[in-house]
């Protein structure tokens, strides 16, 4: 395992000391790891160019070899370095929508190392809109490979206390710029594919995308991949993005359906689970007079909100040790739809409908599997 002294340096994110900047880059030349804040998530950075470096990133993520890694540019010329046949689109795109939080995935050029793209012939890449990580591109001259900065399976980090959490003594530096101003992760769009496909929901509106490419195409989520085999985005692993204890997850029209919920939390509590409930503001009165660890993902309107709290609320339940998280799922529109796919993913599929009677039994035998 590649074990280092991991020191963390606290930037401006608007104006971040070069001085501190060109040390990162020195890591980076020396196939060290960066961890860096980006408007999305904190990433896990390595010289792309370095099969050494991302291989790192590998081992101390306990990623699988199979799941690729976006490339981080800070400036759309860059883009030659790293890809080939490259389509008028993705200039279109990345004028319009750069930086910020679009991935697009390219023919791979021959200079990038093969593991970024876990053996296959295309590549991702964005230019993050974060002073930060472009200072630390365009100081090192590198194209900088980075997955989140967080241990396989575990909630994306969205600030730098979260990257130590995971990675303390497995990564050179950590640039500490406070928290992710988006905490989602960016939407990926796979323009090798016709009609252009959507891989991943992220933090750039679809209806952008669709002004641009009338016939956009959204890959089929939540596919069940053979272990082993490249596939076309790792976010679709079935666990991913999980906090330690099962998440279920509730579909709910109706208010009046939330006091299902608060009866199933209120029977949990009762047979000695410890309950953690994610909740919005409005929701929140509904469990305020249970025995329940109450996460707070602010007014249902500011979805922005919901999206910059979901990973952290998830890593503090999980350092409160609660046994179950029970959250209701947003609308599945806009941003929305990209927190519906986060939870999705974390409760591994475990959606109830709270608009049908719900059988506290059964979620009660499920929770009893997962413990035993
Ligand atoms: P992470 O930043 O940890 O979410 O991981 C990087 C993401 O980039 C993965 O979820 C993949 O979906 C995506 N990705 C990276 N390279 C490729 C590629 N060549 N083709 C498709 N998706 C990619
Ligand atoms: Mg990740």
């Amino acid at each position: 395992m590649y074990s280092v002294q991991t020191r963390i340096f606290t930037l401006d994110p608007q104006n971040p000391d070069p001085a501190v900047i060109v040390q990162a880059a020195e890591r980076l030349h020396a196939d060290g790891l960066v961890a860096f804040p980006t408007e999305t998530v904190y990433g896990l950075g390595a010289n792309a160019f370095s099969a050494v470096a991302v291989g790192r990133i590998f081992e101390v993520k306990k990623r699988p070899f199979y799941d690729p890694v976006i490339v981080h540019l800070s400036d759309i010329s860059q883009i030659e370095q790293v890809a080939r046949d490259i389509p008028s689109l993705a200039y279109e795109l990345a004028q319009a929508y750069w930086p910020g939080p679009l991935t697009l995935v390219l023919k791979k050029g021959p200079q990038v190392a093969p593991n970024v793209s876990a053996g296959l012939d295309t590549v991702a890449v964005r230019m993050p809109n974060h002073r930060i990580p472009l200072a630390l591109v365009e100081t090192s001259g590198l194209p900088v490979a980075a997955p989140s900065a967080n241990l396989f399976t575990r909630p994306s980090p969205t600030s730098a206390r979260h990257v130590l959490e995971d990675l303390n003594g497995h990564v050179d530096i950590i640039l500490d710029g406070g928290d992710c101003p988006i905490g989602l992760e960016s939407t990926i769009l796979d323009l090798t594919a016709s009609p252009p496909t959507v891989l991943r929901h992220g933090g750039l509106d679809l209806d952008l995308l669709r002004e641009r490419i009338p016939h956009l195409q959204i890959a089929r989520r939540y596919v069940q991949t053979d272990e082993g085999l490249p596939m076309s985005a790792p976010g679709m692993l079935a666990k991913h993005y999980s906090p330690k204890a099962p998440l279920l997850l509730f579909t709910a029209q109706t208010d009046a359906a939330l006091t299902r919920l608060r009866d199933l939390a209120s029977a949990l509590a009762g047979r000695g689970f410890k309950v953690g409930v994610m909740t919005t503001m409005e929701d929140a009165r509904h469990f305020s007079d249970l025995n329940l660890e109450i996460a707070d993902l602010g007014s249902a309107a500011d979805l922005p909100q919901i999206g910059r709290r979901l990973f952290a609320q998830m890593r503090r339940l999980d350092s409160l040790r609660v046994d179950v998280i029970l959250v209701r799922a947003p609308a599945q529109e806009g941003l929305g739809l990209t927190i519906w796919d986060r939870l999705f993913r974390a409760a591994e599929g475990k959606v109830f409908d709270l608009d049908k009677p719900l059988e506290a039994e059964e979620i009660i035998s499920l929770l009893v599997k997962k413990e035993e």
